[in-house]
């Protein structure tokens, strides 16, 4: 997500600008992102950075942490960063004429995640996604085998 801020560097301090942000689907590090990111942003001049503000909506991939079954949830979140080509303090660096919000977006989407992710309340937990997970749920059989060989192994040897 690279916004072209040529145009705000040479203007005074105190200019702004507004992008409409749309169609913007950036590949991110730890967040899978299952519709377009929509919204819009300001970008203020300061007197030696940049002040990037707005709102933004997307739909985020998430696995429940009690079936471990993958949903989609909105998320919308506000985004306030100062970005400077010498940063100091909480401010991000940013080179050139180009700021690349992406790392800014992700971890306010991070951020806006409950600690504890369900698919809906009532999950009823693993049991209901058996069926699909039937086989991790092996594999974990032969791990638990073969750790207690091992553990025999050595107790045998010492
Ligand atoms: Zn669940």
């Amino acid at each position: 997500m690279h916004i072209n801020v040529r145009d705000i560097l040479v203007e005074s301090v105190g200019y702004s600008s507004t992008y409409k942000i749309t169609g913007e689907r950036p590949d991110l590090e730890a967040v899978i992102l299952t519709r377009d990111i929509e919204g819009e942003i300001s970008i203020s001049r300061l007197d030696n950075s940049l002040l990037v503000r707005g709102h933004l909506a997307t739909e985020v991939e998430l696995e429940c942490h009690r079936c471990l079954s993958t949903f989609s949830r909105p998320a919308e979140f506000s985004l306030k960063q100062e970005y400077a080509e010498e940063p100091v303090d909480e401010q991000m660096p940013f080179e050139g004429d180009v700021i690349d919000i992406a790392p800014l977006v992700e971890q306010e989407i991070i951020l806006g995640l409950p600690i504890k992710i369900l698919c809906r309340l009532d999950c009823p937990g693993i049991k209901e996604a058996q069926g699909r997970y039937t086989k991790e749920d092996n594999i974990g059989v032969r791990l638990a085998d073969k750790a207690h060989i091992t553990k025999g192994t050595h107790r045998g040897r010492t």
